[in-house]
């Protein structure tokens, strides 16, 4: 029975519906938008002719099949080449962030490591264009229709007030876009104009996304001239309070015993929680509410923590230091490239190895892995790495 209901699910999301329902969903929207200052002029433009996107739909509805680790997760988002990538970024653009930091008060450092993180500091490609993406999950998504309806009104806003030209709006299926991957509404609340040609660019000027980032990260809390937090260590057996929203003076931190990471006394840090990203027996963080601010950007502590360890490597410092609790470590993308081409020297078919990990990839390790006798994963880690050698 399961099987067969997702089997009619499937079909019905790639179905094409009627024209007459997109074109009765259009009519309903344009009254909303209307009614929230959109002129029916800048509506027709934008709209007329758009016809549904449904993979769109068939995204949305495409749950990943197991959660990423965070030492996956931190080894490709912060590794050497986007670390070396970061720095000529904050050398090329030194002047525009120094005003940045002046206006703001936003360290220069968590401004870079968002944008490397969010866009690889502008690799944006193409991309969905917005007015169909988000109209066809206004209209057919199996979730969320009010609050994409509302993004695609943002949409329309941020055209009717000559920010941007239509065809500059491209971005992912949920409609985030530019070097920062604003949300539309988002952009309309906190994107700035900072190189004062009138507009709020964020997909073709870098000082406008740059600020923008900065002021985001300023309304989410920011406070300047204070770090992030920075690596701890907890005393043997630790068992006492943790969490990131658990904030609490350094010396309630320091009498349960815990140190900086290399033994050293904790130096002078606002409230901080403790963040375990993978429990007592991983490495350990004492986190501020800059650290927070980086959270508002995507909702995960795993985002946040690879914000704020890029952020700290763009400084000069040093990456995680702790154990990760796992025999297998996560591979960085030149890596996964790299097994990639390990792979199809095995005969496997990966498609083009660019060190995106897709259903093609997962089911060749996975064989892989079976003809190397290790335990069958589908994930590109060290063990299989380096068994391929
Ligand atoms: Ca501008």
């Amino acid at each position: 029975m399961r099987a067969r209901f997702l089997v009619a699910l499937t079909f019905a999301t790639l179905t094409l519906p009627a024209k007459a329902d997109f074109a009765g969903c259009l009519a309903g929207i344009r009254s909303h938008a209307v009614g929230q200052g959109i002129s029916g002029a800048t509506f027709d433009k934008v709209m007329s002719g758009i016809e549904p996107d449904m993979k769109v739909i068939e995204l949305m509805n495409n749950q990943p099949e197991f959660k990423t680790p965070v030492w996956d997760y931190l080894a490709t988002l912060v590794d050497d080449q986007k670390v070396a990538e970061g720095r000529a970024m904050l050398s090329k653009h030194a002047s525009t962030l120094t005003r940045i930091e002046q206006a703001y008060g936003v360290d220069r450092h968590a401004v870079v490591a968002v944008w490397g993180v969010e866009s690889d500091f502008g690799q944006i490609g193409s991309g969905r264009y917005l007015p169909q993406a988000l109209s066809t999950a206004a209209c057919f998504g199996t979730r969320r229709r009010e609050f994409f309806r509302g993004e695609l009104i943002a949409t329309l806003k941020i055209i009717q007030n000559g920010d941007l030209e239509p065809e500059k709006l491209r971005g992912s299926w949920a409609g985030a876009f530019g070097h920062t991957q604003f949300m539309p509404s988002t952009y309309l609340r906190l994107a700035v104009d900072f190189d004062g040609d009138g507009r709020r660019d964020l997909v073709d000027s870098i000082p406008d996304a740059l600020a923008s980032t900065a002021n985001y990260l300023k309304k989410s809390g920011w406070i300047t001239g204070a770090s992030w937090g920075y690596e701890v260590r907890l005393p043997a057996g630790y068992s006492g309070p943790s969490g990131r929203t658990g904030k609490q003076g350094l010396e309630s931190w320091s009498s349960r015993g815990i140190t900086k990471v290399d033994g050293s006394a904790l130096s002078p840090l606002p409230a901080a929680g403790l963040l375990l990203p993978a429990g007592a027996n991983g490495p350990a963080f004492l986190v501020t509410k800059n650290f927070d601010a980086a959270y508002a950007y995507n909702a995960a502590e795993s985002y946040a923590l690879a914000i704020s360890m890029l952020s700290d490597r763009l400084r000069g410092k040093p990456g995680v230091r702790g154990k990760w609790p796992t025999d297998d470590r996560g591979l960085s993308r030149a890596e996964r490239k790299e097994l990639q081409e390990k792979l199809i020297r095995r005969g496997y078919d990966v498609g083009k190895p660019d060190g995106a990990i897709g259903a093609l990839t997962r089911a060749a390790i996975k064989d892989v892995e079976a003809k190397l006798g290790l335990p069958q994963t589908g994930r590109p880690g060290g063990k299989v790495f380096e068994a391929l050698d």
